[in-house]
C-alpha cells in the first residue's frame, strides 16, 4: 500500500489509482528560457522517483506528462530581436516573432532533455508536450470559462473573475489564501505574481507589438494574442490525461497562484470538482544553507557541476538523501559524501554479482525479498528516500557478499536491479575488467607472500607502495583483489 502526502487534504493518504488502467500523472515542467539549474532539477527528480516508485513498488503502469512552457513572458522577452540571450546555435533571428520563439525554445528544450538524461530521469517514459501545440485547447477552455460566467474581456485580454468564482467555489483549496488582501477588480497580466495578494489573473493576453500572437475568436470578438501561463496546464492535462487524473506535481512555489488557478480554471470551464486526486509539492533546494541566487554567487546548473568534476548521479544520490518535503541543502561536502556512499553500493553490486555467478533467482525466491520489503516499505511511505537508502545500507552491512550462497546472491541481484530502477544510482553489471600492469601484479604477489608468511612489516610497506602507485589491495580469504584508488 502506497501512502502519499496530499496538499489538498494536508495529510498522508492511501493511494489508489482512479482508473484500473494505471496512474495518470502531470508535472509542471520547465520554462525553456535558460538551462535548468540544480533547484529545477530537484523539482524534476521528485516526480521521476515518484513514478518509478508507483511502477516498481506499486506495480502500476504510469502515464506521465511534463509540459514544456515555451510561451510566457520570459521566453518572449529573451527570444525578441536584439536579445542578448540569443545564441548562434539557434540560427539567425527572423522577422517573425513566433519563428524566433520556436528557435529559441527548441534550443533550450533540447538542453533540458539532455540534462534530464544525465540525471537519470526517465526520458523514455515522460511525454514532454509543448504549450504552443495546445493553443486551440486553451482557447476552448477560455471560451467555456466565459460562458460559465467566470471570465470577462477587458482591453483586448481575457481575465478570470476571482470574485465571481469564490462566491460559489472554494478558492484556496491548495494554499491558504488571505482573502483580506483580495483586490477586487485589480487585474494581473504577469505570469508570476505576488503571493500576498489575490487578483483577477489573465487567461489570454491581447497582442503586443513585436510579440508572437494567435488569432482568437471569442464571444463575437477577435482577440489576437497569446495564452497566460496558468491556462496551459489546465488545458494540456485535460487533453492528455482526462480529468480528474491521479497526481499533479510541482515545486512548493507553484501551489499559489499557479496550481490554485489551474484548479479554478478546470472547475470553472470543465465543471469538475477536482483536476487531480493528489497534489504533491517538492520543497526547495538551497546551497550551503542559503537561497540559490546569481547575486550570491551560489547558483549552479548541472553542467557547472560536471565541469567541476562532479558526477550527476552523485548529485542525484545526495538529493535522495533528503525527503522531498524537506528543504535540501546542497553542499560540496554532501556531494563528496554521496560519492563515497554511492561507490560503496556499486562495489556491493559488483561483489554480489560475482558471488551469484551463473545462478539466477527472483528476489521473492531468497534473501532479496528482505531487501525489497525494507526498502519498499520506506518508499511506499510518502516516497521516504532517505529511509529507503538507510535500509539499503543496513542490508548491505548485514549481508556481506562472502557470507552469501550463490542462490541468495542471485536473489539479491534481482532485488538490487528492481530497486535501482527507482534510485538510478549504480550500474547493475559485472565489475569491469581491470587491466593491472605487470609491475603492480608483481608487487601485489610479493605482498601476498609476505602476508602469508606473517611478515607484517613488509606486508604493510608493500601495501603503502601499491597505494602510492594508485592501487588498493583488498585481502580475501584465499586471494586478493586490486582496485584503483578512489
Ligand atoms: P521554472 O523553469 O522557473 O518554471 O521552474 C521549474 C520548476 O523548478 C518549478 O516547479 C519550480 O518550483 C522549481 N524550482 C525553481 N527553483 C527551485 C529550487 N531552488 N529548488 C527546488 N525547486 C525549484
Ligand atoms: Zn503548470
Amino acid at each position: 500500500m502506497i501512502r502519499l502526502y496530499n496538499t489538498l487534504t494536508k495529510s498522508v493518504d492511501p493511494f489508489e489509482p482512479l482508473r484500473d488502467d494505471g496512474v495518470r500523472m502531470y508535472s509542471c515542467g520547465p520554462t525553456v528560457y535558460d538551462v535548468a539549474h540544480i533547484g529545477n532539477m530537484r523539482a524534476f527528480l521528485f516526480p521521476d522517483v515518484l513514478q518509478r516508485t508507483l511502477r516498481v513498488i506499486g506495480g502500476y503502469p504510469v502515464r506521465w506528462v511534463m509540459n514544456i512552457t515555451d510561451i510566457d513572458d520570459k521566453t518572449i522577452r529573451d527570444s525578441a530581436v536584439g536579445s542578448p540571450r540569443w545564441r548562434s546555435e539557434m540560427g539567425e533571428q527572423t522577422t517573425d516573432p513566433l519563428e524566433n520563439l520556436r528557435r529559441f525554445t527548441t534550443f533550450f528544450a533540447a538542453e533540458f532533455l539532455a540534462d534530464l538524461r544525465t540525471f537519470g530521469i526517465d526520458v523514455e517514459r515522460v511525454a514532454n508536450p509543448l504549450a504552443t501545440d495546445y493553443i486551440a485547447q486553451m482557447q476552448d477552455l477560455i471560451r467555456d470559462i466565459l460562458v460559465a460566467g467566470y471570465g470577462y474581456i477587458s482591453d483586448g485580454s481575457v481575465y478570470f473573475n476571482v470574485a465571481a468564482y469564490s462566491a460559489t467555489h472554494a478558492y484556496g483549496r491548495l494554499f491558504a489564501i488571505d482573502t483580506q488582501n483580495f483586490r477586487e477588480g485589480v487585474r494581473i497580466d504577469a505570469d508570476e505574481y505576488d503571493r500576498e495578494s489575490v487578483s483577477d489573473f489573465v487567461l489570454w493576453k491581447g497582442r503586443k507589438e513585436g510579440e508572437p500572437a494567435w488569432d482568437f475568436a471569442i464571444d463575437g470578438h477577435q482577440l489576437p494574442g497569446r495564452p497566460g501561463w496558468h491556462i496551459e496546464c489546465s488545458a494540456m492535462s485535460h487533453d492528455l490525461l482526462g480529468l480528474p487524473f491521479d497526481i499533479h506535481t510541482g515545486g512548493v512555489d507553484l501551489r499559489f497562484p499557479h496550481h490554485e488557478d489551474e484548479l479554478a480554471q478546470c472547475t470553472a470551464g470543465y465543471h469538475v470538482h477536482d483536476q487531480a486526486a493528489f497534489w504533491m509539492h517538492n520543497e526547495f533546494l538551497e546551497v550551503e544553507g542559503k537561497k540559490m541566487s546569481k547575486s550570491l554567487g551560489n547558483f549552479y546548473t548541472m553542467r557547472d557541476l560536471v565541469n567541476r568534476g562532479i558526477h550527476p548521479l552523485d548529485v542525484r544520490f545526495a538529493m535522495l538523501q533528503a525527503h522531498y518535503r524537506a528543504v535540501f541543502n546542497f553542499t560540496f561536502d554532501g556531494v563528496a559524501a554521496a560519492r563515497t556512499a554511492r561507490a560503496k553500493v556499486q562495489d556491493y553490486v559488483y561483489d554480489v554479482i560475482a558471488v551469484a555467478g551463473d545462478h539466477h533467482a527472483a528476489a521473492e525466491d531468497g534473501a532479496g525479498q528482505r531487501l525489497m520489503d525494507s526498502v519498499g516499505q520506506a518508499l511506499a511511505d510518502d516516497i521516504h528516500t532517505p529511509r529507503a537508502l538507510a535500509a539499503l545500507f543496513v542490508f548491505i552491512s548485514d549481508h556481506a557478499p562472502r557470507t552469501l550462497t550463490p542462490h541468495d546472491a542471485a536473489s539479491i541481484v534481482d532485488a538490487l536491479r528492481r530497486l535501482n530502477d527507482v534510485f538510478v544510482i549504480v550500474a547493475i553489471e559485472q565489475r569491469p575488467e581491470q587491466i593491472i600492469p605487470d609491475d603492480i601484479r608483481v608487487l601485489a604477489d610479493e605482498r601476498w607472500a609476505a602476508r602469508t608468511a606473517k611478515n607484517w612489516a613488509e606486508s604493510d610497506r608493500l601495501r603503502d607502495v601499491l597505494t602510492s602507485r594508485g592501487w588498493t589491495m583488498k585481502d580475501g580469504k584465499d586471494t586478493y583483489t586490486l582496485e584503483p584508488v578512489d
